[in-house]
């Protein structure tokens, strides 16, 4: 399914056609703002990122590329969420809470959110679908939960490297019934790509964005994926160390929510996703 018209899309829980029309006759009233997104940030809670993920230094490294919003997505967990939020805390910079999935059919999908409260609601359902597996230190790597200065509070036990036994389908349906929005990441990349792995973007399923990798532009991705052609794209640095942040993403939104995050990847109401990349 592409999304190029209006009919194909899902409205958002709570934001129904008709509420949007009239929003829209609202819209020219709204102050709109740029916003520079890198949606895809690790913290040392993933053990494939570097050490110096810890959250005074995440707030640091995108502030000093020009980003205003970044979404913690550390792999099935979100512990350090808070962390984050608190060292940015009067900086200027929005912390979007959320997760990256691994799916039953190993593809990566970032699960963002609003709230805290939304998050730890997804969060119990991902952890009733994980393995009851421990991590393997020397073989992943350490997962640290940690506070707003970096320091140690403790190590995550459970194995975070691995799948769920939830589907894309029923991920993406939980996400978005929880107020979220999914995006399949990565969706150049062979490892947990959508594409590497399914070959084709579901149709089954209302999918609103994709992700693309810091490995290829825009233009390069649709020539080289003719599947993902009409789907929104954003682009991420899938930051696991402070040199990863790419801040690819201008948004234009009259708040950082997901709600406006909707309206600027379907480019309405004046509100609009430029990939600065491309
Ligand atoms: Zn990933
Ligand atoms: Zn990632």
């Amino acid at each position: 399914m592409g999304i190029g018209t209006e009919e194909q899309l899902t409205p958002a829980p709570g934001a129904g056609a008709d509420r949007e029309d009239l929003q829209a006759e609202g819209a020219e009233q709204d102050r709109l703002e740029t916003y520079v997104a890198e949606l895809h940030v690790h913290t040392v809670l993933s053990p494939c990122a570097e050490v110096e993920m810890i959250p005074p230094l995440i707030v640091q490294a995108a502030l000093a590329r020009g980003i205003n919003l970044i979404a913690v997505t550390d792999h099935n967990a979100s512990a350090n969420v808070p962390a984050v939020q608190k060292a940015a805390a009067g900086t200027g910079l929005v912390v979007w809470p959320g997760l990256e999935l691994q799916t039953r059919e190993e593809v990566h999908l970032l699960c963002l959110f609003d709230t805290l409260e939304s998050l730890s609601a997804w969060q119990a359902v991902v952890d009733k679908h994980l393995p009851p597996l421990e991590n393997n230190i020397e073989f992943f790597g350490e997962q640290f939960a940690v506070d707003e200065t970096g320091a140690f509070i403790r190590r995550e036990p459970r194995l975070l490297l691995t799948s769920a036994s939830l589907s894309l389908k029923e991920a993406i349906e939980s996400v978005t019934q929880l107020g979220g929005l999914a995006i399949p990441a990565h969706v150049d990349r062979k490892a947990f790509g959508l594409i590497a792995n399914l070959g084709f973007v579901p149709t089954d399923v209302s999918i609103e964005a994709l992700e693309i990798s810091r490995h290829l532009n825009s233009q390069e991705a649709a020539n080289r994926f003719p599947q993902i052609a009409g789907f929104p794209l954003i682009q991420s640095g899938d930051v696991h160390r402070l040199s990863e942040f790419l801040g690819a993403n201008e948004l234009t939104m009259a708040a950082p929510t997901i709600a406006e995050l909707r309206l600027a990847l379907q480019g309405r109401m004046n509100r609009r996703l430029k990939v600065l990349t491309s």
